[in-house]
């Protein structure tokens, strides 16, 4: 059932949350990095079981952590010392360090996609992006070559 643990995720039987009660596999991203290597899933901020990924923001004068489920597809957060208004874009960083991750390119929305890698090589191969803007649920999960899909994960999930 493990898939990708040393890659940084694993794929889990579905927890019964209401949203994934359907699904039979999830993705739960276990560990990934800034560029310093920092980890960036945190025990500090738990969704169901999960340790989720802790992640600062920025923006202007406003600074504060959003805390991301690790659970790929869920798009439950956790704002701490910030009030994230739907559609704005902020600067992703980490809570560790403060360095600004990286911009790995830019979602259909206009906004930036900031990469988190999930290896500690830190490789744009393995890598999870999210978009920078508040409401926009759009993240691409890259494994080597491939982009992982909702359906990828499932494929993936039945051969093991
Ligand atoms: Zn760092
Ligand atoms: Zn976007």
């Amino acid at each position: 059932m493990r898939l990708f643990d040393d890659q940084g995720m694993m794929i889990f039987p579905s927890p019964l949350s209401p949203e994934f009660r359907e699904r039979k596999h999830v993705l739960v991203v276990s560990a990934c990095y800034c560029p310093n290597r920092h980890n960036l899933v945190n025990s500090r901020a738990q969704f169901n079981e999960f340790d989720g990924i802790l992640l600062r923001l920025r923006k202007g004068e406003e600074d504060g952590l959003v805390a991301l489920s690790p659970v790929y597809g869920d798009r439950s957060r956790i704002s701490l010392g910030l009030r994230l208004e739907r559609s704005d874009v902020y600067t992703l960083l980490c809570p560790e360090c403060g360095i600004t991750l990286p911009v790995y390119d830019q979602c259909d929305c206009g906004a930036d996609l900031f990469a988190l890698f999930m290896t500690e090589d830190v490789s744009f191969a393995n890598c999870i992006c999210v978009c920078s803007r508040v409401g926009c649920h759009h993240s691409v999960v890259r494994h080597g070559n491939e982009v992982l899909t909702e359906a990828a994960i499932q494929h993936l999930a039945r051969r093991t």
